[in-house]
């Protein structure tokens, strides 16, 4: 994918495979800000919609006034493509003494990561057919307490979030 900068560019604002913002969106020219996927921020992610509708709330409310800051979104992620199903969602390091169930069945093409902390899911990623994470995408949605089906899951039972 290739940003269409070229408009920023004849303008004289700063770019580089994006126009460069800071974390407020505002670009080198701190009256025009930019957003979505036109919009390089250093060590963001970019290309998806939830970055791009959280930025935007960021740059509206610089708009008037406030001191909004943009930080990722930890909302799901989720992307369909031809025959697979990807699912993103908050924070996948352990160092805050969470746990993670990782699994990764080659013979179905499906890889599934959990890391839950205090009974919480607090990231994942799920990779495989259409449907796969369904069950995980509706338990963050509903901020589900997983704690009770921890044992299923050290057990390789991934169907347990199906019951939360
Ligand atoms: C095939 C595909 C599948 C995707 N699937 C997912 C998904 O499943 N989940 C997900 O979260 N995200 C997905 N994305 C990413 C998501 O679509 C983008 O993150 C989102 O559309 C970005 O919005 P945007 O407004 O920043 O840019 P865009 O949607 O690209 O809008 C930019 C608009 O500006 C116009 N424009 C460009 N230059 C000029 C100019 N000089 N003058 C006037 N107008 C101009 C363009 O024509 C366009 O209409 C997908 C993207 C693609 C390409």
């Amino acid at each position: 994918m290739r940003a269409n900068k070229e408009l920023a560019e004849a303008a004289g604002l700063e770019t580089n495979r994006g126009v460069i913002v800071n974390d407020r969106m505002q670009t080198s020219d701190p009256n025009i800000l930019a957003v979505g996927d036109v919009a390089e921020l250093p060590g963001a992610v970019g290309g998806l919609w939830a970055v791009g509708t959280a930025q935007a709330a960021v740059a509206v409310a610089a708009m008037f006034g406030q001191d909004a800051t943009y930080e990722a979104p930890s909302t799901l992620v989720s992307l369909k493509m031809d025959g697979i199903d990807v699912k993103g969602f908050g924070k996948l390091d352990t160092d805050d003494g969470a746990e993670e169930f990782m699994d990764a069945e080659e013979s179905e093409n499906i890889h599934r990561r959990l890391v839950i902390k205090d009974g919480r899911i607090q990231g994942a990623v799920f990779v495989g057919p259409p449907g796969t994470g369904k069950d995980a995408a509706q338990a963050i949605q509903k901020r589900a307490d997983v704690a009770e089906i921890i044992p299923r899951l050290r057990d390789g039972d991934w169907a347990a979030l199906a019951d939360v």
